[in-house]
């Protein structure tokens, strides 16, 4: 992992790496439906996560957190959008396919995204403690891909995407506040 532990929170808030304004148009788009199902998630009485599979920038499947609703804790957002994509498309290979989410997948979401073979992974907020990129670094861990064909190599993964917006939503809640980098926290 870049620069986690030595140099702090500057070095991996890093910006969208992505070659082409439209790509970036569609992340900035997708991630804002995250947020405004992060959103809805609260108004539900979960946790603040909402997540998406795309393609192209086409939206397959959303969902918001149900883990409250589901007496399920393997009802986070993430996976409620995987189990459900696998379904749809009757395959559980997804390359070609963009994974986003408000905030970085856990571990056990991560793990899952890394089965599932997602070319890219798209996040607004960074999760240092729970993070399955910062803290364990699934995502981005390559000894996967060398262990067994199984595990592709890993995904891109575009990190602070439209972050204003979703860490003014995790700024409301005091939980969630101390997710936050300290930089975002207001
Ligand atoms: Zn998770």
């Amino acid at each position: 992992m870049r620069g986690w532990g030595s140099c702090g929170w500057s070095s991996i808030l890093r910006s969208p790496t992505l070659a082409t304004t439209t790509m970036l148009d569609f992340d900035e788009k997708l991630i804002q439906t995250c947020v405004d199902l992060a959103k809805s998630a609260v108004q539900h009485g979960e946790a603040p996560f909402g997540s998406l599979i795309a393609k192209d920038g086409e939206m397959l499947v959303t969902s918001e957190q149900r883990v409250i609703r589901d007496n399920d804790v393997t009802s986070h957002a993430e996976i409620v959008v995987m189990r459900e994509v696998q379904k749809l498309l009757k395959t559980n290979d997804l390359s070609g396919y963009s994974l986003y989410t408000i905030c970085e997948p856990c571990p056990m979401c991560a793990f899952m995204a890394r089965e599932l073979k997602f070319d890219r992974v798209v996040i607004s907020l960074p999760s240092p403690s729970f993070g399955g990129l910062h803290r364990w670094n699934i995502l981005e861990d390559q000894e996967l891909a060398k262990f067994t064909p199984y595990f592709k190599n890993p995904p891109e993964v575009v990190i602070n995407v439209g972050l204003e917006k979703a860490a003014e939503l995790y700024n409301s809640l005091p939980l969630f506040q101390r997710m936050l980098p300290e930089e975002l926290r207001k």
